[in-house]
């Protein structure tokens, strides 16, 4: 009777915890990294497959929410989901925003994105620094991080920790507004005009790369002063879009239904979008 009391104590602790990680949905997660991986270089694509766990059988996408499945025992990866900027600034500064709650400077997911970054870029280094690290894990770091630093609500106001504490109706459901963007907004699209088929919103979102966004895409890949990653950018992107989008006009305990999901899903394509081709432009110039 004790164990199955304890079983049920950890059964439902797990529960608890899983659900209400922060970051995109397991979707939105999957759906930057399948974009990603198809678009990577040769030596990239071998050096992922080098990488990836066996269990992943070289899809990416199987494991790039593992960073939020961990973040319950790696406790200090916890504040690498995020870099929260001080209300209605609607600014990002590395100096002033990237540090965790004891003030430690870098510990946000600007500054995970950059150490991961160095780190994969001993890959094929012949230096002692190589087997510093498991870059199997960097690898899944990086592909995590790059997607959360992209949805808006990732770099949000600190008092409301990013959405997480307003809360809000989707439609009849009882949700907050971080949740409504790292999932609601996703499932919502994928139930209505893909058959709840993630494959096939994924596939639209690559046509409007090919298509509709091309000319930008070009931008989106770039980084300036030749760095191999440019996280602050994306953090700087995401505040505003927060700003303009996720946090516009939405007042506590308000129902979000049609006007809010089909004015906002356009920004959610665009930031799927843009995750996984710098996901990809990343990992193409650290494996060359
Ligand atoms: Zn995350």
């Amino acid at each position: 009777m004790e164990s199955y009391k304890f079983q049920l104590v950890a059964i439902v602790s797990l529960v608890l915890l899983l659900p209400n990680t922060e970051g995109w949905g397991k979707d939105g997660h999957a759906i930057i990294c399948k974009i990603a991986q198809s678009r990577l270089s040769n030596n990239a694509a071998d050096a992922v497959k080098q990488l990836l766990p066996d269990y992943a059988e070289n899809d990416l996408s199987a494991v790039c929410s593992w960073a939020d499945s961990v973040r319950f025992y790696l406790h200090w990866s916890g504040p690498l989901h995020f870099a929260d900027s001080p209300d209605n600034l609607c600014n990002y500064d590395f100096d002033r925003d990237c540090k965790d709650q004891s003030g430690v400077k870098g510990r946000c997911v600007v500054g995970a994105i950059s150490n991961y970054t160095d780190q994969l870029l001993t890959y094929n280094s012949k230096s002692k620094a190589k087997g510093e690290y498991n870059l199997t894990q960097s690898l899944l770091f990086l592909s995590h991080f790059m997607g959360d630093v992209h949805q808006p609500l990732h770099v949000g106001f600190t008092s409301d920790k990013g959405g997480n504490t307003i809360d809000v109706h989707w439609f009849r459901r009882k949700e907050n507004l971080h949740h409504v963007w790292d999932v609601n907004i996703i499932e919502t699209a994928e139930e209505r005009y893909y058959n709840s088929n993630i494959d096939d919103f994924t596939a639209a979102i690559e046509k409007n790369i090919t298509k509709g966004w091309a000319d930008d895409v070009k931008g989106w890949e770039t980084c300036d002063d030749n760095q191999t990653a440019c996280p602050n950018v994306y953090a700087t992107e995401g505040i505003k879009a927060a700003c303009d989008s996720s946090y516009k006009g939405v007042t506590e305990d308000e129902t979000l239904g049609d006007d809010y999901f089909e004015s906002r899903l356009p920004l959610v394509q665009l930031r799927l979008a843009q995750g996984g081709v710098r996901l990809a432009a990343t990992l193409n110039r650290i494996f060359g």
